[in-house]
């Protein structure tokens, strides 16, 4: 099996584009295949480097490594079109000498005229093949090549998602293959690359439906095996319609961005237009043994925040917890955190937090106060009215003495010191919780008292409380 993806770098990697990266390379890795990479630039305005360069690190990003393309190599490369063009011509040469092809030297305007005639006689609009039977050679002047498509019968796919799909070729144009700038067009590079490529099974988005008859009949005219085709549906947004930038965020950057783990993307991508079950979540692994192009759904999948957060808050619970603070070292210092300050702590303090966060930008949110510089904490006015008061001070007290004999700063040594204190005094741990809470953090919500005093450290720890008993004197 060799498959490919076949992104344009006119943009970031869209998340619909990034599906149909996941499910050829689930493929590929599910059968022992070859998974290739091919680079689609020949549309000069719209193709920018950068735009490759983003949607490779998109790629890595999520963790879909490829086997030959751009940056690898392989054995049927170069892997970009632009570089490939002089793969083109000689196809285009034989076509012609064999009469599959000819030359048009009708202009835009005659062809636009010849479409009108078709119209006003109730035909569809296409070509009227003028030039067809005309034999025109090399030094006909200005020209494109057409194929000469067949006028009867049907030209037919099948297609693993659709199943057989027929295109009576009374519908189908004799079409461009080579403009009159001597570049061929997008559908004869795409087949022209997946012959030399070898590729064997072509899966894309539906959009690309349409173009696969006219594609079969370039594999035809050149007697080619014709590969085999899986067209996955579309992602619609919520309202169903197909998903665009006014229904937020498109690109897999911005989902990186905005704190999703690239295990939540690819679990949610691969859910969305495959189904398997009940079974909601999948590693990567997990995907590699279950994908199978029979699981892809006919209908579009709409697109669900809620469910891609849920999915997230799962994989950070999921993933290991030193790889979790990595991952979520840059939010911290986005949200302010001096990056110096993320020390051995940083586990710790993530482990109390991501119960309470969905994306790594509100785990970052609600951890931060560990790391902020003592006066960048963010205070609650109304917090600190209700629980910083004249009455906490003995507690705050009493409960530093405690904490300065404690040596072993853990969970469990500090649970166990402040219980053995609020029993032997008769306090109630409820009652201090709350005070001990606001001077850590600013805030009357929060992490589990022993956890967060464990994760925030000694030195912090006590001089929080020590400024707080401080605050409640008034
Ligand atoms: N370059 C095309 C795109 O980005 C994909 C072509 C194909 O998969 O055949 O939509």
């Amino acid at each position: 099996m060799r498959v490919r993806f076949a992104p344009s770098p006119t943009g970031h990697l869209h998340i619909g584009g990034a599906r149909t990266a996941l499910f050829n390379w689930l493929l590929a890795r599910r059968h022992g295949g070859t998974y290739i990479l091919r680079i689609e630039d020949t549309d000069q305005e719209r193709s920018r480097r950068e735009y490759e360069v983003e949607i490779l690190r998109s790629l890595r990003w999520m963790g879909l490594d490829w086997d030959e393309g751009p940056e690898v190599g392989g054995s049927s490369g170069p892997y970009r079109q632009m570089e490939r063009l002089d793969h083109y011509g000689p196809y285009i040469e034989r076509l012609l000498a064999e009469g599959k092809a000819y030359r048009c030297t009708c202009s835009a305007e005659r062809v636009e005229e010849g479409r009108q005639q078709l119209v006003a006689q109730g035909l569809k609009p296409m070509y009227d093949r003028r030039c067809r039977d005309l034999a025109l050679g090399p030094d006909c002047g200005e020209h494109v090549v057409r194929l000469r498509a067949p006028l009867e019968g049907t030209t037919d796919f099948s297609d693993h998602v659709r199943g057989l799909v027929q295109t009576a070729n009374a519908e189908l144009d004799d079409l461009v293959i080579r403009r009159s700038s001597g570049l061929p067009v997008y559908n004869f590079v795409v087949v022209i690359d997946d012959i030399e490529m070898g590729v064997s099974l072509v899966v894309r988005g539906e959009d690309h439906v349409n173009n696969t008859p006219k594609q079969v009949l370039i594999y035809q005219a050149l007697g080619a095996p014709v590969p085999e085709f899986a067209h996955a549906p579309l992602i619609l947004g919520p309202d169903g319609s197909r998903l665009s930038k006014r229904h937020g965020a498109t690109s897999v950057r911005s989902y990186e961005e905005d704190g999703y783990l690239a295990e939540a993307l690819v679990n949610y991508l691969c859910r969305l237009g495959w189904s398997h079950g009940d079974q909601e979540v999948f590693s990567l692994g997990e995907l590699v043994q279950a994908f199978a192009l029979s699981g892809i759904t006919k209908a579009g999948g709409r697109w669900d925040v809620d469910k891609l957060r849920w999915l997230n808050q799962t994989w950070m619970k999921r993933v290991d917890p030193a790889d979790l603070a990595e991952r979520a070292r840059p939010f911290f210092v986005a949200a302010g955190a001096p990056p110096e300050a993320l020390d051995e702590r940083l586990v710790p303090a993530v482990l109390t937090v991501r119960e309470r966060a969905w994306t790594l930008v509100e785990l970052a949110a609600a951890g931060r106060f560990y790391f902020l510089p003592d006066e960048a904490l963010a205070w609650d006015e109304a917090a600190v009215a209700k629980h910083l008061v004249p009455a906490a001070v003995p507690l705050l007290e009493g409960l530093l003495g405690v904490l300065e004999g404690v040596s072993d700063w853990s969970v469990e040594a500090l649970e166990e010191a402040v219980k053995a204190w609020v029993e032997a005094e008769g306090h109630k741990l409820g009652k201090i919780a709350q005070p001990v809470r606001v001077s850590l953090t600013g805030q009357a919500t929060g992490p589990g008292l022993f956890e967060m005093l464990a994760a925030i450290g000694r030195p912090t720890a006590l001089r929080r409380i020590a400024a707080g008993r401080d605050r409640a004197r008034g």
